[in-house]
């Protein structure tokens, strides 16, 4: 049995970037009762949530909702568009890209990792120039699909589509344009249509606010074309079945219900606040919490200021301090969890997550908590990172004229 006494008072603070906090609005939604997924009433929910997700996507084109995590939605984007054997140049942004570039192989493609060298290209996210140079000598068009994360979620920075979109169509290359936005959805800026993204790939888990479970393809028409002649095997994954199914709002197979009740109340509150609202807020938090890391005198992992991610912030440690170990020690004492180092970057840094419901005093918390924890661990802060995100919040405020009475 579950042990109830896992979390002591209060909330645990799940500051990781992703899966984030689950606000109570969207539990209590998730706790209706399950109903047939071939009765009238699911298929109004199906509906529902389908024209909802394009406006979080910014799309016109469907948009396939899978029961599976992010991991099943880039097998999806690949096995839908893509034929064995194919060259497929993969942009090697962090530890997610490393992945979805592991898989392309296991999956019979042949991927080529673009990107600078070492750490430094971690820190720095997509070069679109070096894209656009690698496209120029394809003159015999091998590569089929380029491959990029928006938003990389091991280190925090947040590289930029458009430019992706421009570097593609400078060198004139017919390349399908594929797209990671798992943990960039809803918090940061995107546009599916607008920037000429054959599939875009995300999940519920980040800043849509929802538990992990569901993810997604956004197809364009191009995208859609390709997967008539893709000859990579799929069955469950495959797109036609599924979005003519879709038309009125069912799936071929059992969808996850109760996830889609989650998803239908998180498009209300995200498209109540408005998404510049929201992406307002995260760029907000973001900065805050970026003037607090340099305020102790740490480094920010994102080297390139033009990329910083709003949905997270990578926290770098100096020599000689293991970056596990003062996770641990926040853990154990404040009952806060951190996102650890992935990839190249495990134990030398950890990740602060500000997405999906993060507002001022979650952020002040969670900041409270990593101040008191690196001092703790014996880290050399060079001041008060809480003062100076205070500072930052607190200077965006209206001042009321107070009179005295
Ligand atoms: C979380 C994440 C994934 C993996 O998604 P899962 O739901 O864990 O399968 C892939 N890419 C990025 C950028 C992510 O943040």
């Amino acid at each position: 049995m579950l042990k109830l006494d896992f979390h002591p008072a209060g909330r645990h603070f799940l500051q990781i970037p992703g899966p984030s906090p689950v606000p109570d609005r969207i539990l209590r939604a998730m706790s209706y009762p399950t109903i047939d997924h071939r009765g009238p009433e699911f298929g109004a929910l199906g509906l529902q949530v389908l024209a909802g997700i394009k406006k979080i996507f910014k799309t016109e084109q469907p948009v396939v909702i899978y029961p599976a995590s992010g991991t099943g939605a880039w097998e999806a984007a690949l096995t839908n568009t893509l034929s064995p054997g194919d060259h497929v140049l993969m942009y090697e942004t962090g530890h997610f890209a490393t992945l979805w570039k592991k898989m392309a192989e296991a999956l019979g493609l042949k991927p080529e990792f673009l990107g600078l060298p070492g750490i430094e290209g971690w820190r720095r996210g997509v070069q679109a120039d070096l894209i656009e140079a690698r496209l120029r000598e394809d003159s015999g068009h091998a590569i089929k699909a380029v491959c990029v994360v928006h938003n990389e979620t091991s280190t925090g920075v947040t590289s930029n589509i458009a430019a992706v979109r421009k570097a593609i169509d400078a060198a004139g290359h017919p390349a399908l344009l594929l797209v990671d936005t798992i943990s960039g959805l809803a918090s940061a800026d995107y546009r599916h249509d607008e920037w000429g993204v054959d599939v875009t790939v995300s999940g519920s888990q980040k800043g849509l606010m929802l538990p992990p479970g569901i993810s997604f393809n956004a197809v364009s028409k191009k995208a859609l074309e390709a997967s008539k002649s893709a000859k990579l095997p799929k069955a469950f994954w495959g797109w036609h079945e599924i979005i003519e199914m879709n038309a009125t709002g069912y799936w071929p197979y059992t969808p996850n219900t109760n996830l889609l009740y989650g998803l239908a109340e998180a498009l209300d509150m995200i498209l109540g606040e408005g998404l510049d609202n929201t992406f307002a807020r995260h760029q907000r938090l973001a900065a805050a919490c970026r003037k607090a890391v340099t305020a102790w005198g740490l480094e920010i992992t994102c080297l390139d200021p033009a990329v910083y991610s709003p949905v997270l912030t990578g926290v770098m440690m100096p020599d000689g301090i293991d970056a596990d170990a003062v996770r641990k020690l926040i853990y154990d004492n404040f009952d806060m969890s951190l996102g650890t180092g992935l990839g190249k970057l495990k134990g030398r840094m950890f990740r602060i997550g500000h997405l999906g419901e993060a507002n001022d005093l979650t952020l002040m918390a969670t900041l409270a908590g990593c101040e008191m924890g690196l001092k703790l661990a014996g880290v050399l802060l060079a001041g008060s990172g809480v003062q100076a995100a205070m500072d930052v919040l607190a200077a965006q405020k209206q001042k009321p004229e107070l009179k005295a009475a």
